[in-house]
């Protein structure tokens, strides 16, 4: 029966595929597929996992002492026999030879069909097994991940063209996979990124979570704070993610589908409408010049920028370098290599780098989990940098060392106190006299401050005796002003971009470095947005940074602007007392 899940619109698009759940297990999990000659493999590891489990717990259990609550001993033959459980097993074989999971992913999916039906039984006793079946789940995770892994995850593209092959429909069409979750880091939608699936749905997260970020970049159709949609679709349900009315429809019926598909080819034809203005110069009508550049996550994504006509990054956020590394953090090698590989990719047009911003719904990994009360308002960004400056230092020689590559901007997240600015500045100083007294050489580079907390937007003057540029992160800066998690979906409908009181702050911030001539621009989702460009660009704004696939109709609107009438119309918008947003044709 065909039903629909409300969510957030977050990329935009359409899929349709068959769904595939991913479980939240508490152990951080990777999910890759693997090739057909490593299943034996994989299998075995389960395997191996599952008796290590099984000699412990009967370790253990040998090892009792006689005083012990009986309860303790039942618990662990129940758990013994869970192990053993035949329904487990099956599964865990079906995920990985039919659908060629690697070894984790299949063990907590099986997990998941399993835990279902036990909260469909009537029994309460054999309802309460549930948790001692996910105990031992995330024992044999444990333990497999303590252990080397015989089977490295296989090339992206090789896993694209494998799965793609393996799940022909009868007609020889390929099947696309849609991913439902309940919620993914942004370090696990990382690693999905060069994968094969076509559409994304998680149960929580707001608009701009990091995670939906992600997604963005990825430019999948995606839906977050679809709230129970991880518990109401099936594995292998035919699903419809359309990611412009931020909805999923399940099991969509004949008609349904016929006409997400006419919609799905009319976007490919508008997408091939505006390749046409890779080369036009983002001009408005009336003859100013806007620069379009781009936000990435990974080096890779460079490349991929100017193809899609950005003229510089605008934001390059290095957390995603140093996430999901179980607290191993990359070293100046490895560091200085990503920026290098980014700012050569730019093929001489700027590289804006922006030092490690964790913390809140970005953290390392699962098991550095902030787990603060209000971790947005915690150590985070500049802060965590600050915290540990020997660490901090490691991140400033790489980027200072990759500006020998090409021009560097180098750019600072969260900063709200000018005893913040003074310490981040020594640091910078600092690591330039070590890379001298190493006789490393080393390149220059405009430092920038991101204005992404109120006190910073208001401080933008005397942010400017600092810094050559400012960068307004509107995602943190709706955030704060409003006092709006930006990752709650229950709040969501409050994280309004268009509130007379952020866009107060945005424009002061731009006509204060307007005033000064120095550079600004909006590295925030909304730079991206098309229902925001105009207003922008009457507020004076000239630089806009995004995901690359929007640069393109950013810069459709770009070409149809007249800056004079908007900036009538912005100054009217500025005056309201409530969001106002239908601009003047
Ligand atoms: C922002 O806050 O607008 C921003 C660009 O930074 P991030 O989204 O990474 O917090
Ligand atoms: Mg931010």
């Amino acid at each position: 029966m065909t039903f629909s899940i409300p969510g957030l619109a977050v990329a935009r698009g359409i899929a349709i595929g068959r769904a595939v759940l991913v479980g939240s297990s508490r152990v951080d999990v990777a999910h890759y597929f693997i090739e057909s000659d490593q299943i034996e493999a994989e299998i075995e590891r389960v395997r191996r996992g599952r008796n290590a489990v099984a000699e412990e717990l009967q370790r253990l259990q040998d090892e009792m002492p006689h005083d012990a609550p009986h309860e303790l001993a039942a618990l662990l033959d129940v758990h013994l026999l869970l192990l053993q459980d035949e329904a487990l097993s099956s599964g865990v074989k079906h995920w990985i030879t039919d659908r060629l999971y690697n070894a984790e992913w299949a063990l907590t999916t099986q997990l998941e069909v399993i835990v279902r039906q036990f909260d469909e039984m009537e029994d309460e006793y054999l309802r309460e097994r549930k948790a001692d079946l996910e105990q031992v789940v995330e024992r044999i995770l444990r333990y497999m991940k303590g252990v080397a892994h015989p089977v490295a995850p296989p090339p992206p593209n090789a896993s694209r063209r494998k799965t793609q092959q393996d799940l022909l429909l009868e007609d020889g069409m390929d099947v696309p996979l849609v991913l439902v979750a309940h919620d993914l880091s942004p370090a696990d939608m990382l690693q999905f990124k060069e994968s094969v699936f076509a559409g994304f749905v998680t149960d929580v997260g707001g608009k701009t979570s990091h995670t939906a970020i992600v997604a963005r970049s990825m430019d999948i159709p995606a839906v977050v704070g679809a709230r129970t949609a991880s518990q109401l679709v099936r594995q292998d349900d035919w699903v419809i993610i359309d990611g412009d009315a931020g909805i999923m429809i399940v099991d969509p019926s004949a008609i349904i589908l016929a006409e997400y598909g006419f919609r799905q080819r009319q976007m490919e034809l508008e997408r091939e409408r505006l390749s046409r203005l890779r080369h036009t110069p983002a001009v408005t009508l009336d003859g100013h010049k806007v620069e379009l550049l781009a936000n990435i996550e990974q080096p890779a994504d460079a490349v991929t920028s100017v193809r899609a006509g950005a003229v510089g990054v605008g934001l390059f956020r290095t957390e995603f370098l140093f996430m999901g590394r179980n607290g191993r953090l990359p070293d100046e090698e490895e560091q200085y290599r990503a920026y290098r590989q980014a700012v050569e990719g730019m093929q001489g047009l700027p590289t804006t780098i922006r030092t490690i911003d964790v913390g809140a719904d970005k953290p390392l990994d699962k098991a550095h989990k902030d787990d603060n009360i209000n971790p947005a308002l915690g150590l985070r960004a500049i802060r965590w940098s600050l915290a540990d400056p020997a660490m901090f230092r490691v991140q400033l020689r790489a980027v200072l060392r990759a500006a020998t590559h090409g021009p560097v901007n180098l750019l600072f997240p969260m900063l709200a106190h000018a005893s913040e600015i003074r310490q981040t500045l020594a640091q910078v100083d600092l690591a330039r006299t070590e890379l001298d007294e190493r006789g490393t050489p080393y390149g220059p580079v405009r430092l920038g401050a991101m204005i992404e907390i109120p006190a910073a937007a208001l401080m933008a003057r005397s942010f400017l005796r600092y810094f050559d540029f400012l960068s307004i992160g509107t995602n943190d800066l709706i955030q704060y002003t409003l006092a709006i998690d930006r990752a709650d979906e229950s709040v969501s409908h409050l994280y309004d971009p268009w509130h007379p009181a952020v866009l107060r702050l945005v424009a002061e911030v731009i006509a204060e470095c307007n005033a000064q001539g120095r550079s600004v621009s909006v590295c925030g989702e909304v730079a991206g947005d098309v229902a925001m460009t105009r207003l922008l660009l009457g507020l004076g704004l000239r630089s806009f940074s995004m995901h690359p696939a929007q640069i393109l109709a950013v810069k459709q609107e770009v070409l149809r602007a007249d800056t004079r009438k908007l900036s009538v119309w912005a100054q009217q918008v500025l005056a309201c007392d409530e969001p106002a947003n239908s601009a003047p044709l």
